[in-house]
């Protein structure tokens, strides 16, 4: 409806209160659909620059009884209020795991997973990682926990410790959206990670000369730390071009594969690519 457009800024009282009231009906919504199995995962596909699949990331979908597709952009920030973004994240791990369990590591090589600040600074979650992944008997590196720059914000020893454990343990460690946060690259130097994702709102930009500045500054230094970068949101020939121009190899976006469900995802890693 046009009433929750841009004009939704300039909004009185009564559409307020609308708003919250809508945001607690989703909220205890987002309850019931734990506990009653609505979520599920779809699968988006990171490739190199031949189309290869190179690993895989899993995004949530809440298929909600009267609304439809509820976009995780509108509910994850909900659950972090709330608190149920734990459960929720919880939940995509113990799914992500037994997805990778059922797909051998000839056909899934990695599958990433987004980490809420919030459930990555709970007290028991490296043991919960820990758990997970000898739970389901999985290689650790074949677990990517994609963390934004939020997760160093308040704490930055803790996080750095944090990160440090979870590498003992195995598991990949990505730091997504990169570019968009409190992006200091002083921090880089001293974190424990594999992967950094450029924002999908560089490459979206990429004929911007400043977007284009910074993405070949991202790509340069993680060549500089001996990091993977990911191009995130590519959608076009374009885009890919100028990517690969500036060293980028790997990608993720809807030019190569959109979000799918699982079965969906076999079929696809079944396919011989060319
Ligand atoms: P994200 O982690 O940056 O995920 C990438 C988003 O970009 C996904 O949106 C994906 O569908 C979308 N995308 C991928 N390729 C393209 C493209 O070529 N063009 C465009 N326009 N978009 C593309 P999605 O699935 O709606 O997820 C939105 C955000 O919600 C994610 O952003 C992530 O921050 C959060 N999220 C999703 N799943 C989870 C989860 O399991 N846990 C947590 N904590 N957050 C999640
Ligand atoms: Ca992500
Ligand atoms: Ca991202
Ligand atoms: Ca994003």
């Amino acid at each position: 409806a046009k009433t929750q457009g841009r004009s939704r800024v300039c909004c009185y009282q009564p559409s307020m209160q609308l708003e919250v009231e809508r945001r607690l009906a989703l909220e205890s919504d987002l309850r019931r659909a734990i506990e009653q199995n609505r979520l599920s995962l779809h699968y988006q596909p990171q490739v190199d620059a031949e189309g290869g699949i190179v690993g895989v990331e899993a995004l949530l979908r809440w298929n909600h009884e009267t609304r439809g597709g509820v976009s995780p952009a509108e509910f994850i920030p909900l659950a972090e209020e709330s608190g149920l973004i734990i459960e929720l994240g919880e939940w995509v791990l113990r799914e992500a795991c037994q997805c990778l369990q059922r797909l051998d590591a000839d056909r899934l090589p990695r599958l990433s997973i987004n980490v809420s600040p919030r459930h990555f600074s709970e007290p028991d979650f490296v043991a919960c990682i820990e758990r997970a992944v000898s739970g389901a008997r999985i290689a650790p590196e074949r677990l990517m926990l994609e963390l934004t720059e939020g997760v160093l914000i308040d704490h930055l020893q803790d996080a750095v410790n944090k990160m440090q454990e979870l590498k003992r343990i195995g598991v990949g460690l990505a730091i997504d959206d990169f570019g968009v946060g409190y992006s200091s690259l002083s921090y880089l130097r001293r974190l424990p990670l594999d992967e950094l994702k450029i924002d999908r709102s560089f490459v979206q930009d990429l004929d911007d000369t400043n977007d284009a500045a910074i993405v070949q500054t991202i790509i340069a230094i993680s060549q500089h730390l001996a990091l993977d970068v990911v191009a995130e949101g590519v959608e076009t020939d374009q885009q890919l071009t100028l990517l690969i121009a500036s060293g980028c190899s790997r990608f993720q976006g809807y030019y190569f594969h959109r979000p799918m469900s699982l079965s969906a995802l076999g079929e696809v890693l079944l396919a011989p690519h060319c």
